[in-house]
């Protein structure tokens, strides 16, 4: 059998614990034996970017802006006990919160429905997309831990000299504080990415935020999404008979609970951090929830929404049998192998994408699938698989 041949090459992007073997069984049994498999790889382990001082992260996100596709395992992110667990010479940041930041993309983050796995909430229908914004709010914050009484200001110096201030707060004993920021360039390739992504699948787009508290900052953020709306997209939504709309986030929320799903939801970056996982857990399972960072330059870099699955990786070490979800990470794979096909003009490629998403879903819907889905699923005596035999019989289907 000839395999699927590739011209450009995919970022690689390899990780941690569980989702590394995930990874590396995706690769052998579904993807190399059909496809001629071209990638440039960075190993983004935890020990390999401890070792590079995390400057592997940085090139891995400046080759995605070169070659335009990456995928991505999930990677720990290090905290107390991961520095003493891996020896590491410092804290290292998050790779997710690195990549975010030299990409300056949108999030969108969308649930992999299936027969036989239904919603908690029973009128969602169709799949709900959480546009997360990327960029800065709390993810790039400077806080104090105040020590006493005295006052907190925030002080603006213009290039020019000139000065804005405000008073935080006079505190009379000891608090906190915390500044945040965020920039009109960013929100506006948030902005244009999920008009853009809404058009490009056919969608209504919410937009919420506090603007009602948050007078300057939210506000702004509103605006901005009106402003673009209206110059550059009204009318294109209008011919495609879809909606865009801003709300209030707790007019939002309760709005999606009583929704029938098939729009996207734009938060931003705290926001959209929580309501995804509410969103994947609500639809049956983290490990059912894909996310692509999408750049308004057209970079793209798909990850599955979950993390390293470190309780199951115990597991695996100490030699007992694990069943661990493998599809958002099998349809990262797919959706970066089907958007290197579009970009290259590989209709073959794109068509592997199809099958191997195919193969994936027919499995579950057959009964045959890990432990997190045979625990909620509605369908009678599901065959509960290992985290490899999983994969072997999407691989038998494929
Ligand atoms: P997690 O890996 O998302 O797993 C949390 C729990 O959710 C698991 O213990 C498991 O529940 C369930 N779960 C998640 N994915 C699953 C899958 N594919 N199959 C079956 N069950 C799944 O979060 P964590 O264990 O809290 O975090 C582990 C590491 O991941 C941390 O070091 C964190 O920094 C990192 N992380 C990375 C990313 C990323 O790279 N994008 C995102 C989040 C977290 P049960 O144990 O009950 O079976
Ligand atoms: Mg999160």
């Amino acid at each position: 059998m000839t395999k699927i041949a590739m011209t450009t090459p995919l970022v690689e992007m390899d990780g941690d614990e569980m989702t590394r073997i995930i990874w590396q069984l995706i690769k052998e049994r579904l993807i190399c034996p059909h496809v001629d498999l071209k990638t440039e790889y960075y190993d983004l382990g935890l020990a390999h970017r401890d070792e590079t001082d995390d400057a592997v992260t940085v090139e891995s996100a400046e080759a995605t802006k070169r070659l335009g596709v990456a995928v991505k395992c999930a990677t720990i992110t290090p905290n107390a006990a991961r520095v003493d667990e891996y020896h590491l010479k410092e804290m290292w940041k998050s790779p997710n919160g690195t990549i975010r930041a030299m990409l300056d993309g949108t999030v969108f983050r969308a649930p992999i429905l299936v027969k036989g796995i239904q919603p908690v909430v029973r009128n969602w229908e169709a799949p709900i997309t959480i546009a997360r914004h990327a960029y800065g709010d709390i993810y790039k914050n400077v806080e104090i831990q105040v020590p006493g009484a005295g006052k907190v200001e925030l002080v603006y110096t213009g290039a020019d000299g000139t000065e804005i201030r405000e008073l935080v707060h006079e505190y009379d004993g000891p608090g906190v504080a915390q500044g945040v920021h965020n920039l009109d360039t960013s929100i506006s390739s948030f902005a244009r990415s999920c008009f853009k992504y809404a058009l490009d699948t056919k969608q209504d787009l919410w937009f919420s935020a506090k603007d009602t508290i948050s007078k300057k900052y939210d506000h702004r953020f509103k605006d901005i999404f009106a402003e673009i709306f209206e110059a550059e997209f009204a009318d294109a939504f209008a011919e495609a008979g879809i909606e865009y709309f801003y709300t209030l986030i707790d007019d939002a929320v309760a709005r999606v609970m009583k929704a029938r799903g098939g729009f996207i939801w734009a938060c931003k970056n705290y926001d959209g951090d929580v309501m995804s996982d509410m969103i994947s857990s609500a639809f049956g399972s983290l490990a059912m929830m894909t996310s692509v960072l999408v750049s308004p330059s057209g970079v793209y870099e798909y990850e599955a929404a979950h993390g390293t699955v470190q309780r199951h990786y115990y597991k695996h070490l100490a030699g007992e049998e694990t069943s661990t979800n493998s599809v958002a990470t099998i349809f990262a794979w797919s959706g970066a192998l089907r958007k290197r096909g579009e970009l290259d003009n590989l209709p073959d490629l794109q068509a592997f994408a199809d099958r191997l998403e195919k193969a994936t879903i027919a499995t579950i819907e057959a009964g045959e699938m890990t432990g997190d889905l045979a625990r909620i699923t509605t369908l009678e005596n599901p065959k509960v698989l290992s985290t490899e035999a999983f994969i072997d019989a999407i691989a038998s289907r494929l």
